[in-house]
């Protein structure tokens, strides 16, 4: 085993603290990875305060992460020592039932292995996530960060971008399509740049008057506040599609009445229970669908797309020492647009 120094909560209470844990040694088809930077994702905030339920505890979040390969098994085939590469939202799952055999590796009908507040294969060694400096990690579930983006603007990518992308490609957006992106935040941000490289006409919804300008500069071709009513009415039926990456509980009945007819509203964000009328739907042929994350095929497709088009995340840099004020501002919408945790600050802690 491998002592590791990480961040963890220690309750849904407890703020994120100095933690060590261990890592196991890289079997024959494994790898062993330096992590740079992990990004900070709302389902950290999500999880860590168990708002999900059955959160395993002590949890060391983070699944944006990126890092060099530091060691490699006597198999490994895909990866060299010195390789930047990145891990996503899961570790590992069945490889056997028709999701994983599809490459939907997260839809693993077994259960996949989340990158952490989850259980390995064996279904009891707990996953530890991203805050912390090195993982260890089977070889088939990494992927290659393209060159020429930069390793703290990739973090991101890997959950943020992949959750955006996959359900653009899935529903055919192409180019003059008019689209929304509700809530600019990690994903919202991601969902903009990335509508944009698909050709859309993007428009950004948001309860944050303040974001006009940024949501302009990241792309967006219009910006509608969804705190004033007539955001309603004005723009009703006025997009093909929309895709909601809101963290926090509001009314989906609303956003549908902005789809045009057969016009598909693609849930990303994961707030608690909300009602839903049958009206928006029925009165429009309209149509209310999720999407999680992406399999390990589609998550390096992601990855390319970005590298031949110029796209990475925006992001603030921190110290592992300010996550608990980061996961606040978050909290507050203050993001701009992902915080993306610098490993580098984690070699002064001892381990513990
Ligand atoms: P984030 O950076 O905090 O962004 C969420 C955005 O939602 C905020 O910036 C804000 O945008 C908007 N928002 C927040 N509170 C709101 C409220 N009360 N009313 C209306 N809008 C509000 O979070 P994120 O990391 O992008 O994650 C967003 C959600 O997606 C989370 O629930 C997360 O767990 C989930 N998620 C799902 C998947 C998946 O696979 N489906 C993957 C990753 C994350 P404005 O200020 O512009 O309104
Ligand atoms: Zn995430
Ligand atoms: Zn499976």
């Amino acid at each position: 085993m491998i002592k590791t120094p990480a961040y963890a909560a220690a309750s849904a209470t407890s703020p994120l603290a100095p933690f060590t844990i261990d890592r196991r040694d890289p079997g024959t088809h494994d790898v062993l990875i330096d992590i740079l930077y992990c990004g900070v994702c709302h389902s950290d905030i999500h999880q860590a305060r168990d708002e999900w339920g059955g959160a395993i505890f002590p949890m060391v979040p983070g699944h944006e992460i990126i890092g060099v390969v530091a060691q490699t098994g006597s198999e490994v085939s895909r990866w060299k020592v010195g390789d930047t590469v990145g891990i996503g939202c899961f570790v590992d799952s069945c490889r056997q039932c028709a999701a994983c055999e599809a490459g939907e590796e997260q839809y693993c009908r077994r259960g996949a292995s989340f990158t952490y507040n989850s259980r390995e294969q064996d279904g009891q060694t707990p996953t530890y996530g991203g805050y912390s400096t090195r993982i260890t990690i089977d070889e088939s579930y990494v992927v290659r960060i393209p060159e020429g983006i930069p390793p703290e603007r990739a973090a991101p990518l890997l959950c943020a971008g992949i959750t955006t992308y996959s359900p653009l490609r899935r529903f055919g957006v192409s180019p003059g399509d008019r689209i929304a992106i509700v809530g600019l935040g990690g994903l919202g941000h991601m969902g903009v740049k990335l509508g944009k490289a698909f050709g859309a006409h993007v428009t950004v919804l948001s309860h944050s008057p303040g974001k006009r300008d940024d949501a302009l500069k990241l792309g967006a071709d219009d910006f509608i506040v969804t705190r004033e009513a007539e955001a309603f009415t004005q723009n009703a039926g006025r997009f093909s599609f929309i895709l909601d990456t809101v963290s926090a509980m509001h009314d989906y009945n609303a956003y549908l009445n902005l789809l045009g007819l057969d016009g598909t509203m693609v849930l990303v964000g994961l707030p608690g229970p909300t009602p839903l009328a049958a009206w928006p739907l029925v009165t429009g042929r309209r149509r209310l669908a999720g999407s999680m994350i992406g399999g390990i095929r589609e998550t390096q497709e992601m990855l390319d797309f970005c590298g031949n088009h110029g796209v990475a995340a925006d992001v603030e840099v921190i110290p592992m020492q300010n996550i608990n004020e980061a996961y606040e501002r978050t909290l507050k919408s203050d993001v701009r647009y992902r915080f993306v945790i610098d490993m580098a600050s984690m070699k002064q802690l001892p381990v513990y």
